[in-house]
């Protein structure tokens, strides 16, 4: 089968890249191993933040966002997107002090989406707060999203637009066959002269077939969501310097997460859940929301996530191989970029340059470090 583009992985990227080309009138084939959205961009924490991004990544970031605010329009589908505020709670003067220095930066830089709180303002935002908190920072336009729902809407999207998605599809050998590439499943073949590599978790495995070498890891974050109880946080919440974050959905429901990590066993598309781990970030909640005390917890889960050396993703054009292109290693935070990166994408195989600076993000930059 041939077409113009073949994507490997069917997650928030690969879906988001399709829906750009397809738009475009690029003739695109999703590979997904198992099913759309069966990894991180389906069971994700959904939290659509631009706050405490790296300086790296903020310009994709705010453009990300402009997107989540229209996106349901876009699509025509409900992503369940709410722009709900995102405060980052400082426990302590040092926070603030830290706070205080990462604002000046973002200042210097001429970003002003981050705005420092005191401590009678959280009290506003957040009434149930812990007294001894003493003030944060807040970026208004940021919020959720529900990710299952939010990678199906681009998937419908693309297909709306003519992109196939064979599910079930596990790629096991990549070659150049002249200009084309040359990609086989268990049970077909397909030829493309572009080939993206958004394959998450397992992206390390795709890029060294392509002739690219690179330090992924993988790992298993953890989240927990409570039973519904009585309204009390409309904005997301975090902290500057603990392992803390939630969200409230409208149902009552809390999402607990935190960054805690199980253990992953990618092979088998497998997860284990560490309880010490989630038992210490139930009760840092409860000792930033002294109300989480009545929560009961009522389901627990881990996702398979690509994890960079640095943090950042990998975003740009194999060094290796004409025509290959990369979007993975999103380390935690790559739901909120998904709708930017499809639109990087489809700039770097239709024009073979972005609009956006991508150098941080090269493939390579661990190779060039020690050189
Ligand atoms: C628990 C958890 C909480 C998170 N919370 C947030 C959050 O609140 N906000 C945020 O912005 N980000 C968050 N993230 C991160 C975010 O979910 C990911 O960065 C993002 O979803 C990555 O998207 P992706 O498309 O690169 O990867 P994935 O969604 O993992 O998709 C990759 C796909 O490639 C497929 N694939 C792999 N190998 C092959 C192959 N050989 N052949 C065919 N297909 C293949 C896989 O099956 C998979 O479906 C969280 C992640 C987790 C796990």
């Amino acid at each position: 089968m041939n077409s113009d583009v073949l994507i490997i992985g069917g997650g928030i990227q690969g879906c988001a890249t399709a829906y750009q080309l397809a738009k475009a009138g690029v003739s695109v084939t999703v590979l997904e191993k198992d099913w759309v959205s069966r990894h991180a961009s389906g069971v994700n924490a959904g939290g659509v933040r631009v706050l405490g991004r790296h300086i790296a990544e903020v310009e994709l970031s705010k453009a990300a966002m402009q997107i989540w605010h229209q996106l349901d329009d876009e699509l025509d589908a409900d992503t369940g997107f709410r722009a709900r505020s995102l405060i980052n709670i400082a426990a302590d003067e040092a926070d603030i002090e830290t706070l205080k220095k990462r604002q000046q930066q973002m200042h210097q830089l001429g970003h002003f989406h981050e705005k420092m709180i005191d401590q009678q303002e959280l009290r506003q935002r957040l009434p149930h707060v812990a007294d001894y908190c003493v003030g944060g920072v807040v970026s208004e336009d940021d919020g959720y999203a529900i990710p299952y729902q939010s990678t199906l809407a681009y998937r419908r999207a693309a297909e709306r637009h003519g992109a196939r998605f064979i599910e079930g599809a596990s790629v096991e050998t990549i070659r150049k066959v002249g200009s084309n590439w040359l990609i086989k499943t268990a049970e077909a073949q397909y030829e493309a002269l572009h080939l993206v590599n958004c394959a998450g978790a397992w992206a390390d495995q795709i890029a060294v077939k392509i002739g690219d070498n690179v330090p992924l890891c993988h790992s298993a974050p953890m989240l927990m969501i409570t039973t519904r109880m009585p309204h009390f946080a409309t904005p997301v919440v975090g902290a500057v310097s603990r392992p803390l974050s939630f969200k409230q959905f409208e149902n009552g429901t809390v999402l607990i997460g935190g960054g805690a990590k199980g253990f992953a066993d990618r092979e088998n598309n497998r997860t284990r859940l560490d309880y010490s781990k989630l038992a210490t970030g139930a009760r840092n909640a409860i000792e930033f929301f002294p109300i989480m005390r009545t929560a009961t917890v009522n389901r627990m889960w881990a996702g398979l996530e690509a994890y960079m050396p640095d943090n950042l993703p990998v975003i740009g054009a194999s060094p290796n191989a004409d025509n290959a292109w990369h979007a993975f290693g999103f380390s935690a935070h790559g739901f909120q970029m998904g709708p930017i990166i499809g639109k990087v994408m489809a700039q770097l195989i239709l024009n073979g340059a972005s609009s956006f600076a991508l150098d941080a993000f090269r493939i390579d930059r661990f190779e060039r470090k020690v050189l």
